[in-house]
């Protein structure tokens, strides 16, 4: 195959925050395959998601634009009308883009709408799990996927879209024991009032009673997921097909699990937001680690600059290509959109990050995240824990 007939996979793995891989440093082995197959690959360890929730970030991810330019700001259902209908006026959509240029497309994951524009097929197949999960578990859609993909004559385009890893997890085979009076203390060690009745909403009947219980099935649902991707990587391995396919694996952003006192939600614009891994496989590329910047709108001008072909969109972000090949920094600044709360937007640098909220209600939690303007001192304080903000910064054009 020359590059022009290259298959292209693109997995997103839901919530997914590099603090709960031991890829990046955490204590449990929750990612065998993804190390299996960063071994072989590239790992990015600084990519940031262009926003904190799933719709704007995986329309980011399929049109290589900010938020802000392809149109979808809020996440579902929040997204307003107008979003929507800037959107529809899009000339570049990948799915569209792939099909025209003799791909076929298949898209798993059940959100629907705008997304699945484009694709021969979308959907999750029908084969039924034993939960009311609105989503189907993760070894029965690599199932399918893998069906799709073995009949296809042409090259193929696979997006596929794991939730296992959303809050409550729902097809993660453990049940943590307990009763009323966990979930009491559970609730009672929450101080935000609206966090707390948040929780008290998502935890009702799911048999989840600790915030430690909560967190073992986040890390279990993370071991799940790399298990399935291990098969699709084993398959493309036992038919020869690797050399033959571009992958990427990312998190459409991140989670925080306690931290700032939100509690398994990605509200917010700290890095436990919008941090994710993000992990390419490029066939004739040796395996790399990659500290500089890369955003997930980096993804769809990559895919078109590895297989040769063009478009006249003007793409947010840029071809990870040459910063793979010889090292050259991509940029400097990551810019993201909060897609929970109504306007917060920021710039993060290596050292710092601006947050500014111009109206900061939540629609999840109905309270609020971030006051007006926030700056961190990321070398200093990690954690984003003092607003050092003194009336200006250097980061306010960035903003502008
Ligand atoms: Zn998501």
């Amino acid at each position: 195959m020359n590059t022009l007939t290259k298959n292209v996979i693109i997995i997103v793995i839901d919530a997914l925050r590099p603090k709960n891989l031991s890829l990046f440093g955490y204590d449990k082995e929750t990612d065998k395959n993804l190390i299996r197959i960063s071994n072989n690959g590239i790992l990015f360890r600084n990519h940031f998601s262009a926003a904190n929730s799933t719709a704007p970030s995986v329309t980011s991810i399929l049109t290589g634009k900010y938020p802000k330019n392809h149109g979808i700001i809020h996440q579902l259902p929040y997204t307003k009308e107008e979003e929507i209908q800037k959107f529809e006026k899009r000339k570049f959509w990948l799915p569209e883009f792939l099909k025209i240029n003799g791909y076929t497309t298949i898209g798993i994951d059940w959100i629907g709408l705008w997304f699945k524009e484009g694709f021969d097929y979308y959907g999750e197949g029908e084969v039924s799990d034993e939960t009311d999960a609105p989503f189907k578990s993760a070894e029965n859609i690599t199932s399918l996927a893998l069906l799709k993909i073995r009949d296809t004559k042409k090259p193929f385009f696979l997006f596929l879209h794991y939730w296992d890893t959303h809050f409550p997890f729902p097809h993660v085979k453990y049940e943590e024991q307990g009763d009323e009076k966990d979930i009491q203390n559970t609730l009672n060690s929450i101080t935000n009032e609206s966090q707390r009745e948040y929780l008290k909403k998502r935890i009702q009947g799911k048999s989840l009673y600790t915030i430690q219980g909560m967190k073992d099935k986040y890390d279990l649902s993370i071991t799940d997921v790399d298990k399935q991707i291990g098969r699709i990587y084993n398959f493309l391995g036992e038919k020869d097909l690797l050399q033959d396919t571009i992958i990427f694996i990312l998190g459409d952003h991140g989670v925080n699990l306690t931290e700032h006192g939100i509690y398994f939600s990605p509200s917010g614009l700290y890095d436990d937001s919008i941090h994710s891994p993000l992990i390419a496989h490029i066939p004739d590329f040796e395996k790399k680690e990659i500290d500089s910047f890369v955003q997930n709108i980096d993804i769809v001008p990559t895919i078109l600059d590895y297989l040769n072909l063009k478009s006249d969109e003007k793409f947010d972000g840029k071809s990870l290509i040459p910063l793979i090949k010889n090292n050259l920094p991509l940029r400097d600044k990551i810019i993201t959109f909060d897609g929970l709360c109504e306007d917060i937007k920021a710039v993060r640098t290596k050292n710092k990050k601006l947050i500014i909220a111009k109206n900061n209600f939540c629609n999840l939690c109905k309270s609020t995240h971030h006051k007006n303007i926030e700056e961190y001192d990321l070398e200093k304080d990690p954690g984003e824990i003092n607003n050092i903000f003194s009336g200006k910064s250097e980061l306010m054009k960035d903003l502008a």
